[in-house]
């Protein structure tokens, strides 16, 4: 079930048996010459939704598409959040999921660079519960949706070379496998981009002047792509159902 796609009496329903929500999370950013800037929203999203075509008791929640990018504002159209709004956003999104009864909130994000700010985030969420000595009504959790089982290990034997950490030819080639009529070509100088640290956007641009890190999103192909996808998909659904029938102790 895909929550922008329901009436209320559906998720009702559903929630009576199912308390677990996929949040598809990533951001609006660029993607080096060729890359579309929803690629860190669109990975997660569409994993998630080729999850819930295949087994529909999947329920996925809007995709948070905006997330922490200050690194990359010296691009055009990138839009951020800074970590304190986002964390902000983050809570209310949680709290209005836990006020309908959803107790296993499961986010599958799609940029690195939103990591910490999640992981804080619930260490902020937790504390409130912790303080007051109660447990909250949920429990949450993160993954990335290259982290899920098998899919690293794939997309490195895909792309021996050139992967790099951003505008990697897996998380291109995932959003051609699903918009393929949107695939952008450039001759890249050099081939392989250069690797470095991360800091405020004008460092960014200087060391990386056209937005890839250390890859060669060349390589892409909409047929890799699907085979991240389809690597992806069950890996995903026996996550979140481990997830959804985790015992808690002492509950
Ligand atoms: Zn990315």
């Amino acid at each position: 079930m895909l929550i922008p796609f329901a009436s209320w009496p559906e998720i009702d329903a559903r929630i009576k048996t199912n308390k677990a929500i996929v949040v598809p999370i990533g951001s609006n950013e660029q993607h080096g010459p060729t890359g579309l800037l929803g690629t860190d929203w669109l990975c997660p999203e569409i994993i998630a939704h080729a999850a819930e075509r295949r087994d529909e008791s999947l329920t996925v929640a809007p995709t948070f598409n905006i997330g922490m990018a200050q690194h990359h504002l010296a691009f055009a159209g990138t839009i951020s959040l800074r970590p304190s709004t986002f964390m902000a956003a983050i809570t209310d999104w949680v709290s209005s999921l836990s006020r309908h009864g959803f107790e296993r909130i499961y986010f599958l994000n799609g940029h690195g660079g939103n990591v910490a700010t999640i992981e804080a985030t619930f260490a902020e969420i937790y504390a409130e519960w912790s303080f007051v000595e109660e447990a909250p009504p949920f429990v949450l959790k993160l993954k990335n949706w290259w982290d899920l089982p098998g899919v690293n290990a794939l997309c490195n034997a895909i792309f021996p070379t050139g992967h790099g950490m951003h505008a990697t030819p897996s998380e291109i080639a995932v959003t051609q496998a699903a918009y393929p009529d949107r695939i952008k070509t450039a001759d890249y100088a050099p081939k392989i981009a250069p690797s470095g640290p991360i800091r405020d956007a004008l460092d960014y641009r200087a060391r990386f002047p056209d937005g890839r890190i250390g890859s060669d999103p060349g390589q892409a192909s909409p047929e890799k792509g699907q085979q991240i996808i389809d690597a992806a998909v069950p890996a995903l659904l026996k996550d979140v159902a481990a997830f959804a029938a985790e015992v808690l102790p002492g509950r």
